[in-house]
């Protein structure tokens, strides 16, 4: 296959892909939200739960966002040096998210910096968001995108805390965002939280952290102890979907971290919200793709 050829179908496939993410939830948010709905026991909670669903079966038959914010779109990319469209996939994933706006449609969510004009178009100064990472010796590519919701991203938030502050510190941090600004993120929300040096490293681990499946646990034993901790903290905050009460507040958290320097410790929260959309797929060389989050889709 010639290469404009290849570059017009990964286009094609990719805008098809942002355009069904923004519409359907990944599986396992949807089984998440089922699991907590079954488990909450208080009656407006589990109204606000079957609005979700009613929702989300709206917007699967009407062809419409699951929610009106379809985000400002982020992609974290996992290129191999061998695959054949690496030198075209940034310029592809812009057309991709051009497309994806008319196609679907996605609400014009980007707006220039300091000229505070809205392009209509989802793209802009370095919008598309890309984090790349380039993997030596692999001829595949896996994209993670990602719909950056404005009340999703509200809570967002990192520092860098003296080294006395230890993991209290930290849990302080989160606690203090979550008590003060998860109620703008149409809860129950996902926790993603960043510890490394710096506010930058910490960060992006955030961002990372919220695309991995819900539930996963960081193979560290002490990080995988604190996010069960720091679910039940957040959940005994009594917030509840959509921050009108329940027993449960988060479909998870998830703790991504990185070796420190030893006067520092660098920490940052990111947060999803219930119609957490993010989508999972991967290109082998030939363009055939496997999709990991979405089981009904077909590009
Ligand atoms: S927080 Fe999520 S569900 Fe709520 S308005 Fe923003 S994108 Fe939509």
């Amino acid at each position: 296959m010639a290469s404009d050829a290849m570059v017009q179908k990964m286009t094609d496939m990719m805008a098809r892909f942002i355009g069904y993410t923004g519409i359907i939830l990944p599986d396992d948010v949807t089984a998440k939200l089922k699991e907590l709905r079954a488990k909450e026991d208080n009656p407006l909670a589990k109204v606000i739960y079957d609005t979700m669903f009613r929702n989300q079966a709206l917007a699967e038959e009407m062809r419409r966002p699951s929610c009106q914010d379809t985000g400002a779109i982020q992609f974290w990319v996992r290129c191999g040096t061998g695959f054949p469209l690496i030198n075209d996939l940034a310029g592809l994933l812009r057309q991709a998210v051009l497309r994806a706006t008319s196609d679907t449609p996605l609400r014009h969510n980007a707006v220039e910096t300091f000229e505070e004009y809205n392009t209509g178009t989802n793209t802009g100064k370095d919008l598309p968001t890309i984090w790349w990472e380039i993997v030596p010796n692999r001829d595949d590519c896996e994209i993670y995108t990602y719909m950056a919701g404005g009340g999703c991203t509200l809570p967002g938030a990192a520092m860098v805390l003296m080294p006395g502050e230890g993991y209290e510190g930290v849990t302080k941090f989160v606690l203090d965002r979550m008590t003060s600004y998860g109620l703008n993120a149409c809860p129950p929300l996902l926790v993603g939280v960043g510890v490394a040096t710096s506010v930058e490293t910490a960060a992006l681990l955030s961002k990372k952290a919220l695309l991995w499946p819900i539930g996963s646990r960081n193979p560290n034993e002490r990080a995988a102890k604190m996010e069960k901790l720091l679910e039940d903290g957040i959940n005994a905050i009594g917030i509840g979907p959509q921050g009108m009460g329940g027993r449960y507040s988060v479909l998870g958290v998830h703790i991504e971290n990185a070796a420190r320097h030893p006067s520092a410790i660098g920490v940052a929260v990111n947060v999803g919200c219930w119609s957490h959309r993010r989508g999972h797929i991967i290109f082998d060389r030939e363009l055939n793709c496997t999709i990991t989050t979405h089981s009904g889709c077909v590009l």
